[in-house]
C-alpha cells in the first residue's frame, strides 16, 4: 500500500500546504515551509502545483471507535480517540513497528494551534497514548518524537488549563489572560503567539459553549487585546 488518505474537515489552514508537501514527497527539496507559497513539484509522480481545488468526496471506509487495516506484514491500526485537537481525530497506530501517527494531536516544539480543539479531550488523549506501546510518535507538526515529547506537549496544555482557568474565575478577559500566563520553556516554541487562540477556545471549553466550530469572532477580540498587552 502506497497511500491511505483521510478525508477530514480542514480546520486550519497549513493543512492544505501539508497535504501538498505530501504530493511533493518524492522531492523533499520542493518542499517549501512558506505557508503561502506552495511549491509544484515537476519531478513528482503526483504533480501537484498549488492551484488544484480541493473537493469534498464521500468517504468509502468508515468507522467508529478502531478499525485494523491488514497490508502484507504490516498491521494498521486506525483509532479514533476523541475529542482531542479536533471533535474526531483519528491515530494511525502500527503495532509491531511501535509507530504511532498522531497527526495534530502532536505538536512537538511548535505551539499547537487549538482552535477547533478540546483541552481536557487533548490531555485525556495523551494520557492514553502514553500507557500504549508505542516507541515512535510522529506529529502533524515539529519533528519525530516519542513520549517525552508528547508529554512535553500535554504538560502545555496542563499549564495553559490551570492558569486560563485562575483568570477565567477572577474575570479576566481571554486576551488578557494569554498575554499575563508566563510559559515558561512554551515560550520559545515556534508560534507563541497562537496562545491568544488557545485561550480564547479554553475559555469556550470552561463556559461550556464550547461547539466543534471555531468562535473566529473571540480569537480576533483574544488575539487584538494580547497584542496590545505584549507591546507594552
Ligand atoms: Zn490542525
Ligand atoms: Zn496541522
Amino acid at each position: 500500500m502506497k497511500f491511505i488518505s483521510f478525508t477530514f474537515q480542514v480546520t486550519c489552514p497549513v493543512h492544505k500546504k501539508s497535504i501538498l508537501a505530501m504530493c511533493c514527497e518524492n522531492d523533499p527539496g520542493k518542499q517549501s515551509d512558506d505557508a503561502d507559497r506552495y511549491n509544484p513539484c515537476p519531478n513528482s509522480e503526483d504533480q501537484c502545483d498549488g492551484t488544484e481545488e480541493f473537493k469534498l468526496s464521500i468517504p468509502s471506509l468508515s468507522f467508529s471507535e478502531k478499525l485494523t487495516l491488514h497490508q502484507d506484514a504490516t498491521n494498521i491500526e486506525l483509532i479514533n480517540l476523541r475529542p482531542a485537537h479536533t471533535v474526531g481525530d483519528t491515530l494511525v497506530y502500527l503495532p509491531n513497528e511501535k509507530i504511532l501517527f498522531a497527526g495534530d494531536i502532536g505538536s512537538f516544539g511548535v505551539t499547537p494551534l487549538h482552535g477547533s480543539g478540546y483541552a481536557a479531550g487533548v490531555i485525556k488523549t495523551c494520557d492514553k497514548i502514553l500507557e500504549m506501546d508505542v516507541v515512535t510518535i510522529v506529529p502533524g507538526h515539529g519533528p519525530v518524537g516519542g513520549k517525552t515529547e508528547l508529554a512535553e506537549m500535554r504538560d502545555y496544555f496542563i499549564l495553559i488549563q490551570r492558569e486560563g482557568k485562575k483568570h477565567y474565575h477572577a474575570g479576566v478577559t481571554a486576551g488578557r489572560a494569554a498575554a499575563e500566563i508566563d510559559l515558561g520553556k512554551y515560550n520559545s516554541w515556534v508560534d507563541v503567539d497562537r496562545i491568544s487562540t488557545n485561550m480564547a477556545r479554553m475559555y469556550s471549553e470552561f463556559s461550556g459553549t464550547i461547539s466543534p466550530d471555531q468562535d473566529f469572532a473571540s480569537f480576533v477580540k483574544a488575539r487584538e487585546e494580547y497584542t496590545a498587552l505584549k507591546r507594552r
